[in-house]
């Protein structure tokens, strides 16, 4: 069972008759066979299906159209295993909609030295049939993955997996739905954007609702989920006595168990896969959803505070690519900082609503505190620690022009000290290559406060997402420095102003 089996990978082999039956065959029976041993690895998170070899334009043409048509097909990997010359795929890569990946491999690994002739030659010709493949994809400005290596190597199987998890992403949101519990937060800018746009260029549909129609909702959750969730609570959490049976805050507990039980049926009826809520428009509920905001999360829906949708998008699509690796993914926000200048640290959290999925196994407790804003009830939510390992940061902008994909990479800290008056979800991290300059470079790139923070998700992972997106994406990690991020930034502007001048989105 593989993660994502609802999708599969179409692979086939570019040829042409040039070379006799007998070669083709060899072809047949080695993209075949290349197929089924990357499916078998467990490290490749989606079934890789043989889809023939392509030896004739009307071929291509046809294997391109049903490629596109395919709900079940995520992307298209295609290799050329002899010359297969170009002109024959031109119809077909100008109809193709899905992504593709360009698998640069050969069938033998080592050169034969001591047997090696004309035959071998004629059958293993990726070294420059795969060149004839790159021209017409470039020549034609078609957006695509190149990778390169032997078929058995586990570091090609990881940069093909980075994308196999891109492309399920792209799937996941091109049918998404993020429902928006409120408005934007008021007065602020980097949360705002264009909804038609974002729906062009990441497929997903942001559906705005009036609080008072989810208030309705939870109005009607029946005690029978009330108890349902309040007996899980106590089975997965360590929860604080005061809000246990018989416990003087109970009923906060219950009330708790109320939003999260209406939020879910919410959502599940009308087929969301993310959502925002903001602690300015709270008409009609208790308390601001902390605890129903990170359960929700935990399940798997994306989620942004203060009306942030596309934080809320990009978290989902995150969740998506890091299914199954188990690190965790979260909606988070750079809160404060540690400036001590022999080790400067960030301290992420939010007001309430950190996903549990990236408390590692630390153990999370079940706690209620007031909170300072939105003058509603005291909100009940989970406290716990993340513990350390490497991790990054994305946040997503709307330039006008483009949507921009922002990454941090950073370093997760094990918790060092208890903080036992802090009450919400924390992280530490060292972000890459240092504060100052990955901070700078943040601000600069007008990088978002809000952001998805993820053990599971890689670099990689989230710029074959952007590129198959169209998307601009910058990438602070350890190699980044001010100056050449700067220029980067300006190039990138011309870029896309000219590409709006000649109509892309
Ligand atoms: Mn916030």
């Amino acid at each position: 069972m593989k993660i994502y089996n609802d999708m599969t990978i179409w692979m086939v082999a570019g040829c042409q008759h040039l070379y006799g039956e007998e070669t083709l065959n060899q072809v047949r029976s080695h993209t075949e066979e290349i197929a089924r041993y990357m499916s078998d690895q467990d490290g490749i998170s989606a079934k890789i299906e043989y889809k023939g070899i392509m030896t004739r334009p009307e071929e291509i043409t046809d294997f391109c159209i049903k490629a596109s048509a395919d709900p079940s097909c995520g992307g298209v990997m295609l290799w050329m295993h002899t010359f297969s010359p170009s002109k024959m795929w031109i119809n077909g890569l100008s109809i193709l909609s899905k992504p593709i990946l360009h698998f640069h491999t050969q069938y033998n690994r080592d050169i034969p030295w001591d047997e090696i002739d004309m035959d071998f030659m004629n059958l293993n010709q990726s070294a420059h049939g795969g060149r004839e493949h790159g021209y017409i994809n470039t020549r034609m400005k078609i957006d695509r993955k190149v990778v390169v290596g032997y078929w058995k190597d586990a570091q090609v199987h990881e940069r093909i997996d980075a994308w196999i998890r891109a492309v399920a992403a792209v799937k996941d949101m091109r049918s998404g739905k993020v429902a928006r519990f409120g408005d934007n937060m008021r007065d602020v800018a980097v949360t705002e954007g264009d909804k038609v746009a974002a729906q062009i260029a990441l497929g997903y549909d942001v559906y705005g609702y009036g609080v008072g129609d989810l208030a309705a909702i939870i109005a009607a959750a029946t005690d029978k989920q009330i108890d349902a969730l309040v007996a899980e609570y106590q089975t997965q959490y360590e929860v604080a006595p005061e809000l246990l049976p018989g416990g003087a805050r109970h009923e906060d507990l219950r009330t708790a168990a109320r939003l999260e039980a209406g939020m879910d049926n919410f959502l599940t009826e009308g087929g969301f896969c993310a959502f925002t809520t903001t602690f300015e428009d709270l008409h009609g509920l208790a308390q601001l959803p902390g605890l129903a905001c990170q359960r929700l999360m935990e399940k798997g829906y994306g989620f942004g505070a203060e009306g942030d949708w596309k934080t809320s998008a990009l978290v989902r699509a995150m969740k998506v690519m890091g299914k199954g690796k188990g690190g965790g993914t979260s909606f988070m926000e750079d809160y404060t900082y540690h400036m001590d200048p022999k080790n400067p640290l960030v301290l992420g959290s939010h007001m309430l609503e950190v996903c549990p999925s990236i408390a590692g196994g630390e153990k999370v407790k079940l706690e209620i505190h007031p909170l300072g804003i939105g003058g509603k009830a005291d909100p009940v939510r989970m406290v716990f620690n993340v513990p350390g390992g490497s991790s990054l940061n994305a946040s997503l902008m709307d330039m006008g022009n483009r949507f921009r994909l922002l990454i941090n990479e950073v370093e997760t800290l094990a918790p060092g000290k208890d903080l036992p008056k802090l009450p919400v979800a924390r992280v530490v991290w060292k972000p890459q290559p240092d504060l100052a300059t990955a901070a700078g470079a943040w601000i600069l790139g007008g990088g978002a406060h809000h952001t998805g923070y993820s053990k599971d998700v890689t670099t990689e992972m989230l710029l074959d997402y952007a590129e198959i997106c169209g998307m601009e994406a910058l990438v602070i990690d350890a190699k980044t420095e001010i100056r050449s991020f700067k220029s980067e930034m300006k190039w990138n502007d011309l870029y896309y102003t000219m590409r709006a001048f000649s109509g892309g989105v």
